[in-house]
């Protein structure tokens, strides 16, 4: 399932964005949708992996057993969504980057797995390295 996010965040590294992915997934490891991070390539700043991920799911009569899996641990925008909307797992790929919400979701009962993945930890600091402005403007830092 990872695969599929990290595909994603390449998709949009190759794009000229930020190279974050993520994809949701039914109960049974069935692909519902994904997407990446298009804060550059839309002018969006509301177009994270997992917005674009969910919106790309459509709609679903339940979220309780689906299963968001993302290159990076969700911001506290992603977070709420993932709250919001009852999602009952979220795996990501690594938390070295950027530690986002993922305490407070286990707080509120989300099963949380972090893979520490090493090619997620090396794709996202090679680009914060050499795009430091675009990636404090995503993560909303001054
Ligand atoms: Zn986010």
């Amino acid at each position: 399932m990872l695969a599929v996010a990290v595909h994603e965040a390449r998709i949009g590294l190759a794009e000229g964005g930020i190279p974050i992915g993520a994809a949701l997934f039914d109960a049974d490891g069935r692909l519902l949708g994904s997407g990446h991070n298009r804060r550059v390539q839309h002018g969006d700043p509301s177009a994270h992996g997992e917005t674009d991920a969910f919106r790309n799911a459509g709609r679903q009569r339940s979220y309780r057993d689906t299963i968001m899996v993302t290159t990076l641990a969700p911001c506290w925008y992603c977070s709420g969504l993932v709250r919001q909307f009852n999602i009952g797992t979220v795996i990501v790929g690594e938390t070295r980057n950027f530690a986002g919400g993922l305490d407070w979701l286990r707080s509120v009962g989300v099963n949380v797995v972090d893979i520490d993945d090493p090619e997620c930890v090396k794709l996202l600091a090679e680009y914060i390295r050499d795009n430091p402005a675009v990636w404090n403007e995503d993560i909303g830092e001054g």
